[in-house]
């Protein structure tokens, strides 16, 4: 069977860079192994959870219970086939795009500015820049401790920045449609998106993106702005001077520190314009947030 790490740090898998250690961690290179250890967690009734590039994630201070995943290796590849891409879950989006341009293949140039796997874009309907994920989506391997299923992407759920796809389903394989174009042009358009990005958006922080989701209509960095909250900051987490929705971990910042931030800005968002965000990020074991615990209760 895989390794099994015990006790295995996850800060550093995260792009914010806090939070606690995994109680077990295996790094999986094929569909067989990663198959196997679901099984195996299913029978030890152990929760399973994913950690791609971390780059939307928040680690529980206190750690993880239960098994954490990585897909790596064979399930980190990306490979052509007739028409497109078919990329393990592992296998990184801006890699992806990259390739795309060497290749004269065009549709897949907005993961360019996702800096996470393509698990991770599946699981997060990830999309920048009009991008649709959805539309180049030829199939999604999905392997849990039931099997290997290929699913559609209709059957996928996907929403904004959400999917039907549950703790378990991992996401191991994914192919890409994509149609011929000149490689000058694929890679003109990866170097306008970089640049619009670059001007857009802070560079070389540690932050794990859009932390509300936009609500119909408005833009939760603006709100968050006009809220006068750019730069708040609790404990080591601020909120971007440049880009409000933006967490930063500005130094030695807890995973508290960030939800504290959040409630915080949250609140001020809701007295000022009425509006209540919802969160983008996603959890990784016990984080609590408050709004949500009470309006569960409620
Ligand atoms: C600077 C910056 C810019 C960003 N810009 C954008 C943007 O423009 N558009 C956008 O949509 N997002 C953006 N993001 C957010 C993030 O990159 C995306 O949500 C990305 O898709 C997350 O992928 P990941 O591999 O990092 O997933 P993680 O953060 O590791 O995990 C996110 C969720 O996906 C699950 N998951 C991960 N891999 C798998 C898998 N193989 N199978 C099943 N579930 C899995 C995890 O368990 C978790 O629930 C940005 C983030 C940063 C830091």
């Amino acid at each position: 069977m895989v390794e099994l790490h015990e006790t295995y740090p996850l800060q550093r898998m995260t792009t914010v860079r806090t939070g606690g250690a995994a109680e077990l961690f295996a790094a999986v290179g094929t569909i067989a192994e990663l198959q196997e250890l679901l099984v195996w967690a299913n029978a030890h009734d152990h929760d399973v959870a994913v950690v791609g590039s971390g780059s939307n994630l928040l680690v529980a201070d206190e750690g993880v219970p239960g098994l954490v995943l990585h897909l790596q290796r064979q399930l980190a590849e990306i490979e052509t086939v007739s028409g497109g891409l078919r990329c393990g879950g592992g296998a990184r989006m801006p890699k992806a795009a990259a390739r795309t341009a060497a290749l004269g293949l065009a549709g897949l140039e907005f993961a360019v500015n996702i800096p996470g796997t393509v698990g991770g874009a599946v699981r997060m309907n990830a999309n920048a820049y009009d991008g649709a994920l959805a539309s180049v989506l030829s199939w999604v391997e999905v392997v849990s401790a039931q099997g290997v299923a290929r699913r559609a992407p209709h059957e996928l759920g996907f929403e904004y920045r959400g999917s039907a796809l549950r703790a378990g389903e991992v996401v191991a394989q994914v192919q890409f449609a994509l149609t011929d174009a000149a490689p000058e042009t694929v890679r003109a358009t990866l170097a306008e998106m970089r640049a619009l990005r670059h001007a857009a958006q802070p560079k070389g922080i540690k932050t794990f993106g859009s932390t509300f989701k936009n609500p119909p209509g408005a833009s939760a960095g603006k709100l968050l702005e006009a809220a006068g909250l750019s730069g708040l900051r609790i404990g080591g987490a601020r909120l971007s001077p440049k880009h409000a929705n933006f967490v930063e971990n500005v130094g030695g910042a807890s995973t508290a520190d960030i939800v504290a931030l959040m409630a915080a800005a949250r609140e001020r968002v809701l007295e000022h314009a009425g509006i209540a965000l919802e969160r983008e990020v996603q959890a990784l074991g016990p984080v609590s947030f408050p709004w949500e615990e009470a309006s569960r209760a409620g």
